[in-house]
């Protein structure tokens, strides 16, 4: 395995060692893996969320609408052209991800009126199978489990088995799994589900910003996806829907408000829905959120998703190597696709212990990854600002803290956020 003064090596000539500096970074603080579940600050939001404060909000009051109106369209088209490879007019940014995936589901379902069952994946996202849930047991649908293999995740052939009926409506899958970070065959899945009639959302929380997305070529119906995480938009940060433009006029999202209103200042009688991606829009949007999600895709964007890519792998590659080398005679093992290619930005690495090793990594070793049941330490080294030796540093203190048995200090008992 590499040395560290390998890894540091790498840093001093890489492409993108100076982006690192665009972001907040503590002198003396933590390692940071979990630039996946929340990235980190970037400067230039602190300056945006002061000027839209003190400019936009203190000063412009209410008249600062009459720009605040068109974020959640600007924002959607620059995630579409710069993230996720939608040509302009399909996306929004507002609500939630969960909302959004509401939406997204509730509009498939409406547009299959004949089909009884929805699809999606045992081990996906909880909130993507608690909003399936919810939305069969209102719509009187079957939900139906895929349960594929933990660490390769969904395949094509097991979503065309699951279909081959002709009675699923819908097939909401995420693009990269959160807890393996298996990357899925978004072409190839979507192209099977279509065969089967069957409409098809996915979930991109784990692949914006992270990993290279074509929508518009997949042949996909419906996205959804964070800004939060890769995109570094802030903690709550509005989530984007996409609606491929052809759907626009067929497929009706359920929660009707004046924000997707056709001249929504008349306040009209009834509900006249602007035509196109506007109507994916409820209510007000978030604007402070959606102030910080811009700044957070502007950096994305300014750094090109596919360098982030390739750094990336790289990242991730280190660390498979390191544990296979130092954790697996520990008692750790790599849960996560081994080629490069297969996987998204993170690495799953499975303890008995993990969560008892998280708590320790945390507290005494100035390591933060997260902890996801019932076995996994989750290392998510964002390709923005993670540096090659801090994830030598990262793997070799979490081979000390289970060489040394420091995590038997830790209770078993889990906290509220783990
Ligand atoms: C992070 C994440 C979410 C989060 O949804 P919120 O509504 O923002 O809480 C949803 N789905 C997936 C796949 C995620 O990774």
């Amino acid at each position: 395995v590499p040395s560290r003064a390998e890894a540091e090596a790498r840093d001093e000539v890489d492409p993108l060692r100076a982006v690192r500096e665009e972001f907040v970074i503590e002198a003396a603080g933590p390692i940071y893996l979990d630039g996946n579940s929340l990235g980190r600050l970037p400067r230039k939001t602190v300056d945006e969320l002061q000027t839209a404060v003190e400019e936009g909000w203190g000063k412009g009051l209410v008249r600062s609408w009459s720009r605040w109106v068109d974020l959640p369209a600007t924002l959607g088209d620059l995630i579409g052209a710069e993230i996720v490879g939608a040509a302009a007019g399909q996306i929004v940014v507002a609500d939630s991800t969960t909302i959004n995936l509401y939406k997204a589901a509730a509009a498939a379902l409406a547009a299959r009126p004949d089909r009884s069952a929805v699809l999606t994946d045992a081990g996906n996202f909880p909130t993507d199978r608690y909003v399936l849930e919810g939305l069969c047991r209102e719509r009187n649908r079957e939900l139906r489990f895929l349960t594929p293999d933990p660490v390769d995740g969904v395949q094509a052939a097991e979503v065309e088995a699951a279909t081959a009926g002709g009675d699923v409506a819908l097939v909401l899958l995420s693009h990269v799994d959160y807890r393996s970070a298996a990357l899925g065959d978004l072409a190839g899945i979507t192209a099977t589900a279509h065969r089967a009639g069957a409409l098809v959302v996915w979930d991109l929380s784990h692949s914006a910003g992270a990993v290279p997305v074509d929508l518009d070529a997949s042949g996909a119906d419906l996205a959804v996806g964070c800004t939060y995480k890769y995109l570094n938009g802030g903690p709550g940060a509005p989530a984007f829907v996409y609606v491929r433009a052809e759907h626009q006029v067929s497929l009706s999202q359920p929660v009707w408000g004046w924000f997707g209103q056709r001249d929504q200042f008349d306040m009209g009688p009834r509900y006249d829905p602007v035509r196109g991606i506007g109507s994916w829009l409820s209510g007000t949007p978030p604007v402070l959120g959606l102030v910080a999600a811009a700044a957070g895709v502007a950096g994305v964007a300014a750094v090109g998703v596919g360098a982030l890519r390739a750094r990336s792998v790289a990242l991730t590659d280190l660390i498979v190597e390191l544990a296979d080398d130092w954790l697996a005679p520990l008692g750790a093992a790599v849960a996560s696709p081994r080629v490069g290619a297969r996987r998204g930005g993170h690495v799953a690495i499975r303890h008995p212990e993990a969560w008892r090793v998280c708590q320790a990594l945390i507290d005494r070793y100035d390591v933060i990854p997260d902890f996801r049941p019932p076995d996994v330490v989750r290392l998510g080294p964002s390709p923005m600002y993670t540096r090659f030796a801090e994830v030598w540093d990262a793997l070799d203190r979490i081979r000390e803290a289970l060489a040394s048995g420091a995590w038997m200090a830790y209770p078993e008992a889990r906290r509220r956020v783990t």
